[in-house]
């Protein structure tokens, strides 16, 4: 199972690295931010799996960072979890309606903190589970990196593998290629567009002799959809 990173929010260095510290030792790879820039920044510079976003921030309210997050296309898929010491109902709903995953009021156990990770990592990315996808006679094995085609073994490069993974856990909607550049390629790494259309080639000529290029759907004018329905 990858290693998933978090990227921790949170101007108090205490905290944070408390944080840290318990969700290193349950196995994940922790970035930090200790405002909203900084983490603007580090999520342009490599895509996290999941934000765990303080709610008293210097520069801007966690709730309405939340927000930003949500309202962008490229990162309203991100998943985040608020944290905050307030524990009232009204907060916990104005959190949730701000467009966060779940909420975890502090003081919270570690214990309790990684079982929400989980949970909401799990919501997000069947994959985490390390569970095989399958869709139509196609599979994909997250653990083992292995697809199969009928039973037969697919041959993909390491961008063609990583991109239909993605297509696998996000089926039956649209991504423009710049959506796909971010969420493939991940931020700051530069690109052109039209290598997506390069990639995109060679992943339906892997898939052609077992008929799964139909899968990798153009939609005019607007990007890629993998899906088993007709386009
Ligand atoms: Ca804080």
């Amino acid at each position: 199972m990858p290693v998933k990173t978090i990227l921790i929010v949170e101007d108090e260095k205490a905290i944070r690295e408390m944080i840290a510290f318990g969700m290193r030792r349950a196995g994940f790879e922790i970035r930090e931010a200790q405002d909203t820039r900084a983490a603007r920044a580090e999520i342009g510079n490599r895509r996290p799996d999941l934000l765990l976003v303080d709610w008293m921030l210097p520069d801007m309210s966690g709730l309405e960072f939340t927000r930003q997050l949500k309202r962008d296309p490229n990162l309203k898929d991100l998943p985040v979890i608020m944290l905050t010491a307030r524990a009232e109902e009204a907060d916990k709903v104005a959190g949730l309606e701000g467009g966060a995953d779940d909420y975890v009021t502090k003081p919270f156990s570690t214990r309790e903190l990684v079982a929400r990770i989980q949970a909401v990592l799990r919501r997000a990315d069947p994959q985490v589970a390390g569970e095989i996808i399958q869709i139509e006679g196609l599979r994909l094995d997250p653990v083992a990196h292995r697809v199969t085609a009928d039973e037969r073994p697919v041959t993909l490069g390491p961008t063609e593998y990583r991109m239909l993974e993605f297509f696998m856990t996000h089926p039956d909607r649209v991504y423009s290629r710049e959506q796909l550049l971010d969420r493939i390629w991940g931020g700051n790494v530069y690109v052109e567009e039209r290598t997506i259309d390069v990639h995109i080639r060679r992943l339906r000529k892997a898939l052609e002799d077992f008929g799964y290029d139909r899968l990798v759907q153009t939609v005019r004018g607007a990007g890629y959809r993998f899906s088993a329905r007709g386009e």
